[in-house]
């Protein structure tokens, strides 16, 4: 009865995960379809919009695929550029007290999003650690992202508190949550999605078995929006930085940026550097250009 349905059917549907060269799609029905793609549409994504046909046999297909807000990629084995997941309006950012925070990953976050036009969330995790192990050094940085308007959320996944503030900011958006390795991504996913399993099961019902593959999933929120999570999506975001997309992470440098003698100022070696004159002025805290400066230097 479900191919009598599908040949009768066509719409817009979002691609929920993918298996090899089958998609799932979530109608806008909000049924889920397994969906073969056509062979120019070999790069769909997690969170892709496209079109969907029913078939008069077989599997329901994607004809199309619908313009993209952004895309993030990574290579794959031949380091050939794949699509992952695409149109997310939010990078959920976790660090923690312990391991102690890397200041200069987030700051290659704050530029991939940018470079994505996606929101930044900063998840402070393990907020039980912090009175026993944040420094003063790490409160003062994290003092300085919270001044250049940076949102910041404190968190214990383990603990299930602030799980519920995450919730809030995903609402009505899609989100990936990204990450240096320990700080707790995957606690705080579990915690995000308490039925995850339920989720899964429900596709392995229809009969597309357990869902094995590392390819990234979308979930839907019972409290409103979407989280598309993945190995390899947490750990997106620190490749590919060049030095246009450098300078667009440090806000704070904005205001100075026409003033340099140079145009094309690198805020190195320059002389004539409003970038530099704005730091000894202290109107650029030291910290966040010398975290520029050591970025500058694997561009
Ligand atoms: P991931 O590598 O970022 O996915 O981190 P995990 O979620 O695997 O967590 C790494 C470790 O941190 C685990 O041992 C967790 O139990 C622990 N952890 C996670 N959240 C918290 C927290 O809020 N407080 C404390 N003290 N430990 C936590
Ligand atoms: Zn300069």
């Amino acid at each position: 009865t479900e191919n009598i349905f599908q040949a009768a059917s066509s719409g817009i549907g979002q691609v929920i995960t993918r298996f090899g060269a089958d998609v799932l799609i979530e109608t806008a029905g909000g049924e889920l379809l397994r969906c073969t793609a056509r062979r120019k549409l070999d790069n769909l994504a997690c969170g892709d919009r496209v079109q969907w046909e029913g078939q008069a046999q077989g599997n329901a297909a994607v004809t199309a695929l619908l313009p993209r807000q952004n895309v993030l990629e990574r290579p794959d084995f031949r380091g050939r550029l794949r699509p992952v997941a695409a149109n997310i309006d939010l990078l959920i950012v976790v660090t923690s007290w312990q391991p102690a925070p890397l200041w200069e990953m987030l700051d290659r976050y704050l530029i991939a999003a940018n470079r994505l036009h996606a929101d930044v969330l900063l998840v402070m995790n393990k907020a039980d650690l912090r009175s026993t192990h944040a420094t003063a050094e790490a409160e003062a940085c994290l003092a300085e992202y919270v001044q250049m308007g940076c949102d910041v959320l404190h968190v214990a996944a383990d603990q299930n508190q602030g799980i519920a503030d995450i919730l809030a900011a995903i609402r009505g958006r899609t989100a990936i949550v990204v990450g240096q390795s320990g700080v707790g991504k995957s606690s705080i996913a579990t915690q995000l999605l308490p039925d995850t399993d339920i989720r899964v099961g429900s596709i392995s019902e229809t009969g597309e078995g357990r869902h094995t593959t590392t390819s990234a999933m979308l979930y839907r929120l019972p409290t409103g929006g979407a989280l598309i999570d993945s190995p390899g999506v947490r750990d997106f975001g620190l490749i590919g930085l060049d030095f246009a997309t450098l300078e667009t992470g440090f806000p704070e440098f904005r205001p100075f940026l026409g003033e340099c003698r140079f145009h094309n100022c690198s805020h190195n070696h320059e002389p004539g550097c409003a970038i530099k004159a704005a730091v000894s002025a202290g109107k650029i805290p030291p910290r966040r250009f010398a975290r520029y400066l050591s970025l500058l230097a694997t561009v």
